[in-house]
């Protein structure tokens, strides 16, 4: 009698139950049916077609375009017992030769291919004479050309179902917006297949953002007040900024180690070592760190620098409380990070529509800062999922955002970018409108415009927290070509026009909230 997946679950993979979806999806894939996966990272995507190729006859075709993580994956598998190999660029000739030759002799369970090789003519026609368990195209989003993640090559995985419409077929992802995924499906030609979707909602995660004013103080605070004793990481653009925070950190006490990429490969190796095996480590760290960190204790994520996107922000805040225990994701932002965010996308080599993309996440992002609604709920909605009650954990739920009717401080804020030739950033155009006596106003003459201290009533944080919701509704836009000034895009007509009003969040002032201890 053959073996359950239950029990190939225990025997080989040593683990006592399936997580979430993943026995459903087995059982639908075993029985011949198409599946698309969505499921966060660490979720267990890949038990979804192990399972399956070691319970079908003949071998599972695994396309996974990371060379380096087909590696480590295939290492794992062995180390099981599993008969596992790859094909990609990094075998010599006569490697790779070896396991086509262990393909054809029916002598493995799943082979990890990378998506160029497998398009090839010669890889293909190898396929035909052999007996096929499964297709696992992992990583599926590579489909999808709006994602930065794109590979041309991906789109012509379509034929697999044209050339094999017998063999069922698995998609996985761990990015779940609609948009990908319904290209996902149509670009892989996966119109039965069944979808399964998990929850990305990681509920012991509470999400907080404070306007950042000294941010190194903002998260000294934080880090004394909430997590003097707990591991963590704290996330920054910069490596210069890493290597200041990490040195700052460890002034006070903490014991805090940076992490980027410039620094040397071995002492990266031995900071990520250290952070896995020591208790209350602080890692200061770029992007580089994190791939493939499997720490379940960390208590908190802490970001210096606004993320590029709410895919980043979910990725790199997801490491925190693995162990399903409370962690805290917190964010120190100001428009500056916008303004920065704006410089690297517009000043990179890529081409016009990926900039476009990336723009747009960045609005996403900025749409979630600057919410007055359940963040959670913000969050889930931009990944394509539903919450309906506000999630009672967020900084927005516990301490609800009071607004105001905007509408007048929008338009002279509006105004004043106008009058002074869309020619500046918001500091500048903050000390006009608070009518402040300076050289530099007198000179360019705005001393002597309509808007100079038209808006004394209101508090410079207030004007900043004005500019930065109007960027984060698209009513301004932060322009490059003029070093960061802020510009009027067509959506702040009607504004302008007194057609519409809008409401605005009321930030915490910053005086008021140090003295009331960050406000919390
Ligand atoms: P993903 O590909 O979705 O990021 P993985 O497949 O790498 O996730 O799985 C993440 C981790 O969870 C791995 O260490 C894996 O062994 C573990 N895991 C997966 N399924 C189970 C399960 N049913 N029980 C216990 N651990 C599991
Ligand atoms: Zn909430």
């Amino acid at each position: 009698m053959s073996e359950s997946a239950l029990q190939i679950l225990s025997r080989v993979f040593g683990y006592e139950r399936f997580r979430g979806e993943q026995a459903e999806i087995i059982g639908h894939l075993v029985s011949g049916g198409d599946a698309l996966v969505l499921m966060p990272t660490g979720g267990g995507k890949s038990l979804c077609y192990q399972i399956p190729a070691l319970m079908r006859s003949g071998v599972g075709v695994v396309v996974s375009p990371l060379i380096a993580l087909m590696q480590d994956q295939v290492d794992a598998l062995r180390q099981l017992g599993v008969r596992a190999a790859f094909l990609n660029s990094s075998l010599t000739q006569g490697q790779a030769r070896g396991v086509e030759r262990a393909m054809l002799d029916a002598d493995l369970d799943l082979v990890y291919v990378a998506p160029e090789r497998l398009l090839t003519e010669r890889f293909l026609a190898l396929l035909e004479r052999i007996e096929i368990a499964l297709f696992a195209i992992d990583e599926a989003h590579c489909v999808s050309q709006w994602g930065h993640d794109f590979r041309p090559e991906y789109i012509q995985l379509g034929l697999l179902q044209e050339r094999w419409p017998g063999v069922p077929r698995i998609a996985l992802t761990a990015t779940a917006d609609t948009p990908t995924r319904n290209e996902i499906l149509t670009r892989l030609r996966l119109d039965r297949a069944r979808r399964f979707v998990s929850s990305f909602d990681r509920p012991n995660i509470r999400y907080r953002i404070v306007e950042k004013s000294n941010p190194r103080q903002q998260l000294l605070a934080f880090l004394k007040g909430e997590h003097s004793q707990d591991a963590g990481i704290v996330y920054c653009l910069s490596r210069r900024r890493v290597e200041e925070t990490a040195a700052f950190l460890q002034g006070q006490g903490f014991t805090a180690l940076p992490y980027h990429a410039g620094l040397p490969a071995e002492t990266r190796r031995q900071h990520q070592a250290r952070f896995l095996r020591e208790e209350g480590l602080v890692m200061v760290a770029t992007i580089a760190f994190g791939m493939g960190i499997d720490k379940p204790d960390v208590r908190f994520v802490a970001h210096l620098d606004l993320p590029k996107s709410l895919e980043s922000y979910y990725q790199e805040t997801g490491r925190a409380g693995r162990d399903g225990l409370p962690a805290d994701a917190w964010m120190a932002y100001g428009l500056a990070d916008v303004v920065m965010l704006r410089r690297i996308i517009d000043e990179s080599e890529a081409d016009e529509r990926f900039k476009r993309v990336e723009r747009h996440k960045l609005d996403g992002m900025l749409g979630y800062c600057e919410t007055t609604e359940c963040r959670r709920q913000v969050m889930l909605h931009y990944f394509g999922e539903r919450l309906d009650a506000p999630c009672g954990n967020c900084d927005t739920c516990l301490d609800p955002v009071e607004t105001w009717d905007g509408t007048l401080a929008a338009r002279q804020a509006l105004s004043c970018i106008y009058r002074t030739g869309q020619r500046f950033g918001s500091a500048y155009l903050v000390d006009v409108l608070l009518g402040k006596d300076l050289e530099r106003i007198r000179r360019f003459g705005h001393d002597r415009i309509s808007t100079f201290g038209i808006g004394r009533d209101l508090s410079a944080d207030r004007w900043r927290s004005v500019y930065r919701q109007l960027v984060a509704a698209g009513l301004v836009e932060v322009d490059m070509e003029g070093h960061g000034a802020l510009r009027l895009t067509e959506r702040c007509r009607p504004l302008l026009r007194g057609e519409t009003s809008i409401q605005l969040r009321r930030d915490p002032d910053r005086r008021k909230a140090r003295v009331s201890g960050a406000s919390r």
